[in-house]
Formats: C-alpha cells, structure tokens, sequence
C-alpha cells in the first residue's frame, strides 16, 4: 500500500517511520520551518503530571511505546538523539512530600519514583525538599526530526510541498497514494474540516539560559528547568489560550526571569526567548481517525513526544488491519 503523510513533525515522522515498518510505501510531504510546534519543542517525555502526582491518559502504554520507539529509531537511522533523564519534583508542603512516598507503592509509576530527600538538590532552593522521579527522558527534537527527513530524502520519498485536504483527490505529482494521513499540527483548517473543529492553539514560551551549573536531570519546580546539551538551560515553558501572535508576553517572561532570580542558588544568563504554539484540544486527548482514503492525527499538546509513537502505531494498525482507534481519541466524520 502506498502512503501520503502530510506533515513531517513529532506526529507525522512517527506515522512514517512506522508505516516503514510495516514496509509500507511511503511518501512524507513538509513544509519545515523554525517556528512549527515540534521544532521548537523542548523535548521532554514525561508521562506523569507532577504537579497533581497523577498518570496522563495512558501514560503507561505511551511511555513504554515512546521509549522503545526513539531508541529503536536511534538505531536505525544511526545517531544518537534519545536521552533517559530523571526529573527531580520540588515538593511545596510536607502534604506533597508524603503524597509522593505513598505513590512509590500505589501508582503504576511508583517504579519510577525514588523515596523523597528533605534537601532539594544543589542549585534549588526550596524548604521541603523533593524527590527523583526516573520513568522520564528528553528527546533531543530537532537532531531526531532532521535525521528522518534526511532518511526520507535519501529514499527519494521526502517532498517540501504543501499539500491540503481539498487537492488529494486530484492529486498527480506522486502517482498511485492509496492513503493520505494528515499530520499537519498548527495548520489545520477548521473551516474546510468540521471534524477538526475541537483544535485549538496554544501558546508556550520558555527562556534560553546559561549557566555554569550541571544540573543533574530536569528540574519540576513549579516550572520546568530542562538541561541542554551545551551546559545551559531552558526553562518553561508557558501556557495560554487565545493568543494569536507569537511575540512572547512580557508579563510571564518577567515570571519565569523572576524564577531565576528567587528559586536557583548558582548564577544564570537569559539568552533568549522562544515561542511557539501547540496544536491542543479543550479536554487535551489528541484526536484521530478518517474514513476511506483520508486520515488524521492532531492535537497532542505539551505531550507530543510520548505520545506520538503510540497514537500513529494505533492509526496505522488501523488502517492496514483494523484495529479499534482508541476509543478517547476517535473522530467522528
Ligand atoms: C514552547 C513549546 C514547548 C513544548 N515542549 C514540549 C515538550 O517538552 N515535550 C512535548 O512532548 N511536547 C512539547 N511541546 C508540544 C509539541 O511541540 C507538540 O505536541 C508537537 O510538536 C505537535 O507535533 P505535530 O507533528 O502534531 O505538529 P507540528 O510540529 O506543527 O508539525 C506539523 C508539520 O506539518 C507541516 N505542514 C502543515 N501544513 C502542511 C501542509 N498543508 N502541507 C505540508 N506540510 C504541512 C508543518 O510545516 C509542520 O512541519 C511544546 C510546544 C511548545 C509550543
């Protein structure tokens, strides 16, 4: 069977690389660009939400998915853009603290979950101290999506071209696509696709910092502290609904500048300011399905690193074997 997938972010490299798989002809169509949500991701693949110690929407099934996936990717496509990296949760009150302890032997992610320390870690403060929590890593997103394309250009199969929803059936330049898989991230179009209509942007922004400090994992202290490469460090990133532009907002930047200056104990220099939208739905499933010969998966909002490799194996065994869409996640049309 032949493939179209429109879209070549977290959602759409997934799809392709599993229909590859599955040694389905594949054809990726993109428009790569800076600003789109996966570029400017800042790669963190967590299946828990720390803030209220509770497990995402099948946190389990993806963080399992997710991680085999990038680290069978790395080995295939031969460079190295995975990394397991813990996360150490500052704990507010010793409500939190105890909280945490009785997870280690409740919740499916208790394995992950180290037994608390009174102290935060060297470079945070913090009166309640914290704990390490280890079922976590950080995909590096832009070396992961420039190292498939690179595989989709070698194939021959990799086109820069827009493609839209209204065009595939008259569709001649690539001859013989059976199916078509949208995974266009912020561009949908609600007016063409009522099925799309639950999308919605939502903007996040998060500051480029440098610091001398080596921070030991990604840090949860109200905001995230995400670790690079070279030494210094992200932080955010932010969450609003209804923003059109993506000038970052003055008034939370000032936020996470005054974080720096009142939580950390080493010193930090603001780089720089990034911003992007995130493709995301009210009740912040993804959604996904079609019909025929047109297919869709969109709106995986600040999850999209654990949950596209499982969503698209979901999809894909779909439409080759019919296997039930998730349920939580099916799009009426
Ligand atoms: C500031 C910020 C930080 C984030 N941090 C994280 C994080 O740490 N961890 C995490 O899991 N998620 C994070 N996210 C969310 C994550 O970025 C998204 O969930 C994910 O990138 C969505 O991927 P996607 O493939 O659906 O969309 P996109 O990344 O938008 O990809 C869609 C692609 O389709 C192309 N395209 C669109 N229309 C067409 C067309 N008509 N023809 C051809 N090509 C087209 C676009 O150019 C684009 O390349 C963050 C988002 C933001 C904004």
């Amino acid at each position: 069977m032949k493939f179209g997938v429109i879209g070549g972010g977290l959602a759409g490299t997934a799809l392709a690389l599993r229909l590859k798989s599955l040694e389905q002809e594949v054809v990726l169509f993109d428009l790569p660009k800076e600003n789109t949500a996966s570029r400017v991701a800042a790669g963190v693949l967590n299946p828990v939400v720390l803030k209220r110690m509770n497990s995402v929407w099948k946190g389990e099934y993806f963080y399992s998915k997710s991680v085999r996936f990038y680290k069978d990717q790395e080995k295939f496509l031969g460079v190295k853009f995975y990394y397991d990296l813990p996360i150490f949760r500052r704990f507010s009150s010793l409500a939190e603290r105890n909280d945490w302890e009785g997870l280690i032997h409740s919740a499916w992610f208790g394995k992950g979950l180290q037994a608390s320390q009174s102290k935060p870690i060297e470079g945070l403060k913090g009166e309640h101290g914290g704990g390490w929590f280890a079922l976590s890593g950080k995909l590096d997103v832009k070396a992961y999506l420039n190292a498939v394309h690179e595989y989709f250009k070698q194939e021959g199969c990799f086109h820069e071209e827009r493609v839209e929803l209204d065009q595939v059936d008259g569709y001649t330049k690539v001859k013989g696509i059976d199916h078509w898989i949208f995974a266009v991230g912020n561009k949908f179009d609600q007016e063409g696709h009522p099925e799309l209509k639950g999308l919605h942007k939502t903007k996040g922004e998060y500051l480029s910092v440098r610091s001398g400090h080596v921070w030991p994992g990604m840090v949860n202290a109200g905001h995230f502290l995400i670790p690079e490469e070279n030494g210094g460090f992200k932080l955010g990133a932010t969450y609003a609904w209804n923003e059109e532009d993506l000038e970052p907002n003055p008034a939370r930047i000032q936020k996470l500048e005054s974080f720096l200056k009142s939580e950390l104990t080493v010193s930090s220099k603001v780089e720089g300011v990034i911003s992007g939208f995130r493709p995301s739905t009210k009740n912040r499933r993804p959604i996904m399905g079609g019909a025929k010969n047109r297919w869709f998966l969109n709106g995986l909002g600040s999850r999209g690193v654990l949950m596209a490799p499982g969503l698209a194996e979901n999809l894909v065994n779909h439409i080759l074997y019919k296997d039930p869409l998730f349920p939580e996640v099916k799009m009426e049309v």
